[in-house]
């Protein structure tokens, strides 16, 4: 009872309705607004035919093609009904009762927090710096004995924000022998674009003990299926399929998540459609005299000098659905997930008119 149900974005139909606007577009989720790859959708349909049957339990095809693609050994890969899953799974390999503890940046990801309450373990959120980015210093420093996960959003959510290559490093050199570094690259494909994005892959197989979590809901917008998985040493990996529901994911996703994974056009498109996107509201903004934080995911934080909330329900009003930053630990901003060209000019539109009549 004393955990908080997790909070969606206000779904369109329900603003719909409530508002009696017909068109509404959502900018919250941080989902790929250029849909799934067209390869992923085909390969749902052949697979369709066979769901009387239970997936593979051992995912053997899909962990193929992830260990191939990242030249890791498939021993090395665990796959989960989303990253979420993973998460879920990690805290329960390593957390029990308050003589462990997860520690995590704050604001970053909440389903680390549910991971934590789940198990009973003491929760040590460590503030970002002035610029919304993770203190690597300072994480390190909050470490104990009792420490067994440390979570590492990068690129961050909600911030957008990138720890580069030797921060990344310097955390995995003072991670505590009993600790696990988890490395949550659910942006990855995004992160790519900083200059110094570390590269988590090599560094597991220089031996680092570290676990990475990438996902095909973002950048390969496959959001609707849930698929995740995580590259980790094979004693990391050995653990969680000791626990893991055997059925995780399920037989259309697997097979949408191989054909995905195959389409780098598709990639290609989704990224470079996303640069535009941040680059037209960094402009738009630097206008307006606001900040943005600096971002390397598929959405933009905007500081609006004024209660994230009141801008929030201000553009719903006029049927731009955004994330308010109140409930995201960042009060004056608003949280926008990048969209396709006419739905970021709507929403451009629509916040423009929402601060002037505000101000
Ligand atoms: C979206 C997200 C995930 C989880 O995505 P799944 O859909 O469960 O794969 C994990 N971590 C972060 C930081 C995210 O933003």
């Amino acid at each position: 009872m004393g955990m908080r149900p997790y909070s969606p974005g206000k779904p369109i139909d329900e603003v719909k309705r409530e508002l009696g606007l017909s068109d509404v577009i959502k900018l919250a989720s941080n989902e790929n607004p250029i849909g799934p790859s067209p390869k992923a959708v085909e390969a749902i349909k052949q697979a369709a035919s066979g769901i009387n049957i239970y997936p593979d339990a051992a995912a053997h095809d899909l962990r193929e093609a992830i260990a191939k693609k990242h030249g890791v050994s498939p021993d090395q890969v665990v796959v989960g009904n989303g990253s979420d899953e993973l998460i879920h799974y990690l805290g329960l390999v390593l957390l029990e009762g308050d003589e462990t503890e997860l520690v995590m940046g704050d604001p970053s990801f909440v389903r680390y927090i549910a991971s934590a309450q789940l198990s009973d373990a003491r929760l040590t959120k460590v503030p970002l710096d002035n610029t919304w980015t993770h203190d690597i210093p300072a994480m390190i420093g909050a470490c104990t004995d009792k420490t067994r996960l440390i979570y590492l959003a990068n690129p961050n959510n909600p911030t957008g924000t990138v720890v580069g290559k030797t921060g990344v490093e310097q955390l995995i050199d003072d991670t505590p022998e009993d600790a696990l570094l988890v490395l949550d690259e659910a942006y990855y494909e995004f992160g790519t674009e900083h200059p110094d994005f570390p590269d988590s892959v090599e560094l597991l197989k220089q031996g680092k003990p570290i676990c990475i979590l990438r996902t095909l809901s973002k950048a390969y917008g496959l959001a609707g299926i849930r698929v995740g998985y995580g590259i980790a040493p094979v004693e990391v990996i050995d653990a969680i399929n000791r626990i893991r529901e055997p059925f995780n994911v399920n037989v259309l996703a697997q097979a949408a998540a191989i054909a995905a994974l195959d389409d780098q056009e598709h990639l290609d498109h989704t990224v470079r459609l996303n640069r535009e996107g941040i680059t037209r509201v960094e402009e738009k903004c630097r206008a307006m005299g606001l900040k943005t934080v600096q971002s390397y995911a598929n959405f933009i934080c905007i500081d609006c000098n004024r209660p994230g909330e009141e801008v929030f329900n201000e553009l719903v009003k006029r049927g731009v659905i955004v994330r308010s930053g109140h409930v995201l630990g960042m009060p004056t901003h608003i949280r926008v997930t990048i969209g396709t060209e006419n739905e970021m000019t709507q929403f451009l539109n629509a916040f423009e008119t929402v601060m002037a009549v505000t101000a």
